[in-house]
């Protein structure tokens, strides 16, 4: 087996410290993959810190991974040593059903998550991207088209297929219009692929501090929710609203923003529960929905879109050494827009 370095938390109140652990031997059907880079995903927060509940630990976090192949095993037939690669937030699926589900593997059990999780024997546990190397199944690796660096094309693999799955389900294109509710990690990629898609897009973030880089990102609006006139103006003017916010906010006002027939889609996902009112939905039969990352296969369409439109995250890059004070800045929403890992500062 070979040994990895990475960073752990070790406790949903401690730090995250260095941590060397062994990573499985390859099997025939698996790449191995010397990872260069990993996104900082608010998901790799709530999950260090247990907000979720469901933390096992010594935790290795880290689902916006990417690198290059550094082995293959003999059945493997879509990759080769040197191939520019990534992996999202899941590296098996479909585990004890009859077959792999290739559309909603995400949403249906047995899934299997880069971290945080059990492989598909029920005991090794899976290690994340923030480490120099990950073994996985084949067909759970992703293709970086060649125009997309690993650096900026990292948060892809969560960040951007979060946004675009829904995006797409909900038909965002020409005509349509759609809100972003949150400026962050998430949001920034929803405001590109939503524009690339064609849709008419505004944000909704706190303030206006980032109003300059939204709309250079694709945006056609920006409002501050910290002004109750902007519920006021905008009452039933989106088709479709995403909300990106990983805090418990009061749904209801969002709602009031949604067209007749409109749907506002949760990708956030907040420790506490946030109250909905029944009148919140009644009133223009609007549908609250929720949303999960996205298939493999999904993901490549994802990519190929992001590498056809020439789409990458803004990144403030970071040692691994600066990962807790990272943490604290995605707290205050102190990041244009994804903190990336640079795994060579782990030599
Ligand atoms: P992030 O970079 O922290 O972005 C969240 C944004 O929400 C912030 O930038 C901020 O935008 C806004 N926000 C923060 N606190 C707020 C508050 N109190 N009130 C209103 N808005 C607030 O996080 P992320 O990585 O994008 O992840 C966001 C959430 O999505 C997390 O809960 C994460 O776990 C979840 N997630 C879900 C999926 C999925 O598959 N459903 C996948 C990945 C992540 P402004 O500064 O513009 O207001
Ligand atoms: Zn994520």
């Amino acid at each position: 087996m070979a040994i990895a370095k990475g960073y752990a938390a070790t406790d949903a109140s401690k730090p995250l410290t260095p941590f060397t652990f062994e990573r499985r031997e390859p099997n025939d059907d698996d790449v191995v993959i010397a990872v260069q880079y990993c996104g900082l995903c608010h998901s790799d927060i709530h999950q260090a810190r247990n907000e979720w509940g469901n933390s096992k630990y010594p935790m290795v976090p880290g689902h916006e991974v990417a690198g290059v192949v550094s082995a293959i095993g003999s059945k493997v037939t879509k990759f080769k040593i040197g191939d520019h690669v990534g992996v999202g937030c899941f590296v098996n699926s479909c585990v004890g059903l009859p077959e792999r589900n290739v559309d909603i593997e995400q949403y249906l059990p047995g899934i299997v998550q880069t971290y945080n999780d059990v492989e598909a024997d029920g005991t090794t546990p899976t290690y994340g991207g923030y480490s120099d190397s990950i073994v996985v199944k084949e067909g759970y690796v992703l293709s970086f088209p060649e125009n997309i660096p690993l650096d900026s094309g990292a948060p892809l693999l969560c960040a951007g297929i979060t946004l675009y799955s829904p995006l797409a389900h909900w038909k965002a294109g020409p005509g349509k219009k759609v809100a972003i509710v949150g400026m962050g990690g998430l949001g920034h990629m929803g405001v590109k692929i939503g524009a690339a898609m064609g849709a008419d897009i505004t944000v909704l973030s706190q303030s206006l501090s980032k109003k300059e880089d939204g709309l250079r990102l694709g945006a056609k609006d920006y409002y501050a929710t910290s002004d109750a006139e902007t519920f006021k103006k905008l009452a039933g003017t989106f088709d479709l609203i995403i909300c990106t916010v990983g805090v418990a906010i009061d749904w209801n006002a969002y709602l009031g923003l949604l067209k007749v027939d409109g749907t506002m889609v949760l990708v956030g996902a907040p420790e506490h529960p946030a109250p909905v009112h029944a009148f919140s939905v009644i009133a223009g039969r609007k549908a609250l929905a929720g949303s999960g990352i996205g298939s493999i296969k999904e993901t490549q369409e994802m990519l190929d879109f992001c590498g056809k439109h020439n789409i990458v995250s803004d990144i403030e890059m970071i040692n691994m050494q600066d990962i807790n004070e990272a943490y604290e800045r995605v707290l205050k929403s102190d990041v244009r827009y994804r903190f990336v890992i640079d795994i060579a500062s782990l030599a």
